[in-house]
């Protein structure tokens, strides 16, 4: 089915280019397609085809041209474009890898390269077989040659490219625009007519102007569009030098300009092509981006979240196993399993706190702020820490000045700030000998409209290596730790317009959060 069109299409093809024929009974016209057909057809299908090349040209010889100088010149002359044409298509894609889908601009050059090297062997071996056999004056051999070689190319770079992009799988689309469409075939179709059939202009002098509707469609639609522009504008040009009736000793003219027009379409419509696909990527590997950054921060929001709830929810488990002891043990426990029903009860609360500021941070970016007193948040979160601090010894001091000015800020957030560097602190001074743990938290005024608040421990000091990574999520030196908690806390002083920083004291480690003074 393929074959028969094939057959069909390349005599029908033949036999419609022979227009000015430069010698009628050989073929040899200013635009020959036939050619291009017989690439496509290999470049599509693969070389085992080869031999309905040849099928093919006999085909014309005989039909078209009828017998000419006996059957032994027939043959060899219907076996060159066999041979040469499938060496050609044999070199595209075994030797320099071309792409039959016609994509990228690599593609178009290689093509346009193998396609000038291949016509022009071709137009030496036919030419010259006929000068060989006697058939062709030897001495037209050159011009000839030189006819029938800008032929061969001419409808190769229109026909091959136009079938490569007709036939990729998925099919391109076309009909894009159809307005848009409609105006630029007429564009086109007015300056075929100005240039041949308005009598304004002599000759071709004005053809330079339809390289105005080639650039609009190569800009507009790409490779596709151009193989479509491109063969109008040949099919044109045929039609309207015929009914202008030129006269045959323009062709090499004329097939030049032919020629610059397939190739400039061919070259600026794979640009803008393949500038498209590299847009097109590009905006693939944002969204890859964009997605890969939303998975990390919803898994850094589970981890902080696991971070956060880890040691309210440690605190109840062991309140309960407490209780349930006190239970068993029945006799005078009332009172003890009232009073850590109440711690239960105050984990509970805070767990519930971290998840509803949590999801309020990271959803809508910052918690209510209030004007806060610094020494009362302080003391929140050394009394829920109070129990730890006692068990491991630690002495505790705290200091900031009578009239310390109020600090504007979420509470909740800040305690979280603080209940992590005490925590951290906590976890450092467990090297530290139990007769001589410090800890001390203090505020004070900066003077610049912040209050500075330091958490300052003499434990072993930040012992990871670069102390700059302190910040960033997942730096830890514990093994059972995340690595989140500075980075969370950095982020809540930021968000309300303050800095955290790492200072090493020559025993043990200090930590200082500014928060603004509430106005
Ligand atoms: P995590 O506590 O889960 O490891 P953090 O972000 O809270 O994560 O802390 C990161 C690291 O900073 C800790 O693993 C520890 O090495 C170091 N660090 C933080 N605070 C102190 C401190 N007070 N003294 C010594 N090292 C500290």
């Amino acid at each position: 089915m393929l074959i028969a069109a094939y057959l069909a299409a390349y005599v029908a093809l033949d036999h419609a280019t022979n227009v000015f024929p430069a010698v009628a009974a050989l073929a040899i016209t200013p635009w020959n397609p036939p050619p291009g057909l017989s690439l496509a057809l290999l470049l599509r299908t693969g070389t085992r085809n080869a031999p309905w090349l040849f099928v093919a040209a006999l085909l014309t010889e005989f039909m078209l041209r009828g017998p000419h100088g006996g059957l032994p010149v027939m043959l060899v002359a219907a076996a060159l474009p066999a041979v040469v044409y499938t060496g050609t298509a044999a070199v595209l894609v075994r030797r320099l890898r071309f792409n039959p889908d016609f994509t990228s601009l690599r593609d178009g050059v290689v093509f346009i390269g193998v396609a000038i090297v291949g016509s022009g062997a071709m137009a030496i071996a036919y030419v010259g077989w006929y000068v060989v056999t006697g058939e062709l004056p030897g001495a037209t051999y050159a011009f000839n040659a030189l006819t029938y070689w800008i032929g061969d190319l001419i409808g190769i770079v229109v026909t091959t490219p136009l079938l490569l992009v007709a036939s990729r799988r998925p099919r391109p689309q076309f009909a894009r625009r159809p307005f848009e469409a409609v105006a630029q075939v007429a564009v086109i179709g007015a300056i075929v007519w100005v240039v041949f059939a308005s009598g304004w202009a002599e000759e071709l002098k004005l053809f330079y102007s339809i390289f105005l509707p080639l650039v609009w469609i190569a800009m507009r639609r790409g490779i596709e569009g151009t193989v479509i522009a491109t063969t109008l504008i040949q099919v044109g040009m045929m039609v309207g030098m015929d009914v202008a009736g030129f006269a045959p000793g323009t062709a090499l003219e004329f097939q030049m300009l032919l020629l610059t027009v397939a190739l400039t379409g061919l070259i600026l419509g794979l640009a803008v092509s393949e500038r498209r696909q590299v847009e097109r990527r590009l905006r693939e590997r944002e969204a890859e981006l964009e997605r890969g950054l939303r998975f990390a921060g919803a898994s850094a929001m589970a981890s902080a979240l696991a971070h956060e709830l880890n040691q309210p929810l440690a605190a109840i488990g062991s309140y309960v196993r407490a209780c349930q002891l006190m239970l068993s043990d029945q006799g005078g426990a009332q009172e003890a399993l009232r009073a850590t029903m109440e711690k239960v009860m105050r984990e509970v609360t805070r767990a519930a706190e971290v998840v509803r500021n949590l999801r309020e941070f990271f959803g809508a970016g910052s918690s209510r702020r209030e004007p806060l007193e610094a020494g009362r948040v302080i003391g929140a979160v050394l009394e829920s820490a109070r129990e730890r601090l006692d068990h491991a010894r630690v002495h505790v001091t705290t200091s900031w000045p009578p009239g310390l000015p109020r600090i504007s800020a979420s509470s909740a957030q800040i305690e979280i700030v603080l209940h992590n560097l005490v925590s951290n602190a906590m976890d450092a001074l467990e090297t530290t000998p139990p007769t001589n743990r410090r800890l001390d938290v203090s505020a004070a005024a900066d003077g610049q409209g912040y209050v500075r608040i330091s958490v300052t421990d003499n434990g072993p000091g930040v012992s990871m290596p670069g102390t700059a990574d302190l910040f960033e999520p997942f730096a830890t030196s514990k093994p059972e730790g995340m690595g989140l908690g500075l980075a969370i806390s950095r982020s809540i002083v930021e968000g309300h317009g303050g800095r955290l920083w790492h200072e090493q004291r020559d025993r043990g480690a200090s930590f200082t959060f500014t928060l603004p003074v509430a106005t």
